[in-house]
């Protein structure tokens, strides 16, 4: 099968104004999930979102999910319209033995086929059983019956086999179904083993194209300041394309490369990846996995200095990030959770005047910290943090949601003032994310 695509290339350049293939068009697929107890959101729809991650990577074009309850009509709809716009139609769920799995006789129903045993499926199941010793019921014989002309495809880790039928597969048109089990480790590996190398045989070889994706990581700058910078970058991007979005506590920029190989992919995300930071280098901390805690951590480690946090609001989030990252002890010496104004005195010499004058929350007194922590641990650098998580003790002037963060090294401290407007674990959150961004820009 060759399905011919120059005949909605018109439309589909219209719809698609920033299609990721220079090139033309590519397979479009559609995914539906079959299950009642998806759409009662009594469990995660995970293969949806599995299935999404492989054909963004395989380059096929994706512009419909479905869920769909167990009752057959709905599943015939869903379904048939599946198939009539798409050219690969992905099923999860429903081929189990019992009354409510009802995908196989939904697939035949929407594509006008006759159910008939597959003899092959019907081996399959009965080998099964024998191997497990159980005896197999009729109901279990119903897993063997496909639509007419459809093959089975094999199920390695359960017992029921899988569906995959090509419609119409004329010169110029068609559509392929395939049909896997709902259980998500099932459906991984039929779909590794048995669905791509057939999707894949499907497409023209000049399609076979990869997707890549590559995300920039920000701290020091808003959503919109960032897109505003970068405007024109984003209003002439076609491959790869650029995308901004809201990370936790940061901004993030997703470039998104199309091509034939992997190098030729890495090379177009190299040359936007360096246009971007001619702009927003400042302010770029990390690339796609790579969070603050790591960056901090491996630079420190790398010029042989030590850190040392006074935290207040954060009761000890900023020492546990730091300590995640594998190999922090040559760098973080020790984390002070200096809650109370005495732990702050005592702990830290802050002086009790300057908690007196200025109150806990202050920047005086995450000054005082910052460099108190240094000073009596001995490290070159420290940080701290003193504000208001919530959601009782704000006030007007010091309101929930205030913090200040201080970072002292080689005889210096700044000081940041943040307000945040959350619960209180995600104002802690927030905050944690604020000293350890001020503490990134001081090592710049
Ligand atoms: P079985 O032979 O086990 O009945 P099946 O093809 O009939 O397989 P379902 O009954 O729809 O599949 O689902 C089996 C189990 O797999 C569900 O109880 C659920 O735990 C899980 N599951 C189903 N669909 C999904 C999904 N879309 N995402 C994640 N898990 C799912
Ligand atoms: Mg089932």
């Amino acid at each position: 099968m060759r399905r011919d695509y120059s005949a909605t290339m018109a439309m589909r350049a219209e719809v698609c104004r920033c299609d990721l293939q220079g090139s033309g068009v590519t397979m479009k697929a559609e995914i539906i999930c079959i299950g009642t107890e998806l759409l009662l959101g009594e469990i995660i729809d995970t293969n949806a979102a599995y299935l999404a991650r492989e054909f963004a990577a395989m380059g096929i074009d994706l512009y419909h999910k479905s869920t769909v309850g167990d009752n057959l009509k709905r599943a015939v709809e869903t379904i048939r319209t599946a198939t009539q716009r798409a050219d690969l139609v992905i099923i999860s769920g429903g081929l189990g033995p019992t009354r409510d799995d009802l995908t196989r006789e939904a697939i035949a129903i929407a594509v006008g086929k006759p159910l008939v045993v597959n003899q092959e499926a019907l081996r399959h199941l009965t080998e099964r059983f024998e191997r497990m010793q159980r005896p197999m019921t009729e109901n279990n014989k119903r897993q063997a019956e496909f639509p007419e002309s459809a093959e089975m495809v094999a199920n390695p880790m359960g017992t029921a086999p899988g569906i995959w039928l090509r419609l119409n597969m004329s010169e110029s048109s068609g559509c392929a179904i395939a049909a896997m089990p709902g259980v998500p480790r099932e459906l991984k590996v039929m779909m590794e083993q048995e669905i791509k190398p057939r999707i894949l045989e499907m497409m023209p070889p000049g399609e076979h194209k990869i997707l890549r994706s590559r995300v920039l990581r920000l701290v020091g700058i808003g959503e919109s300041a960032m897109e505003q910078l970068i405007m024109p970058l984003i209003e002439n991007q076609s491959n790869p394309t650029i995308a901004p979005y809201a990370g936790n506590y940061e901004v993030r920029l997703r470039l998104t490369a199309s091509a034939h190989e992997e190098s030729e992919a890495m090379q177009l995300l190299d040359k936007l990846e360096q246009q971007v930071r001619d702009i927003l280098g400042s302010h770029i901390y990390g690339i796609d996995d790579e969070n603050l805690e790591t960056v901090i951590i491996n630079e420190l480690a790398q010029k042989g200095q030590t850190l040392a946090v006074a935290e207040s609001c954060t009761g000890g989030l900023i020492s546990h990030r730091l300590t995640n990252v594998p190999g922090a002890s040559a760098v973080f010496m020790q984390g002070a959770v200096t809650y109370d104004n005495s732990a702050k005195i005592a702990r830290l010499g802050v002086p009790e005047q300057i908690i007196a004058e200025h109150g806990a929350v202050s920047p005086e007194t995450a000054t005082a910290m910052a460099a108190g922590v240094a000073r009596t641990s001995g490290c070159d650098f420290g940080l701290a943090s003193t504000g208001i998580a919530g959601p009782g003790g704000g006030s007007s002037a010091k309101p929930v949601g205030l913090v200040y963060v201080a970072v002292y090294g080689h005889g210096k401290t700044v000081v940041t003032e943040r307000r945040y407007a959350s619960d209180r674990t995600s104002n802690k959150e927030a905050f944690a994310q604020t000293a350890l961004a001020a503490l990134w820009q001081f090592l710049r």
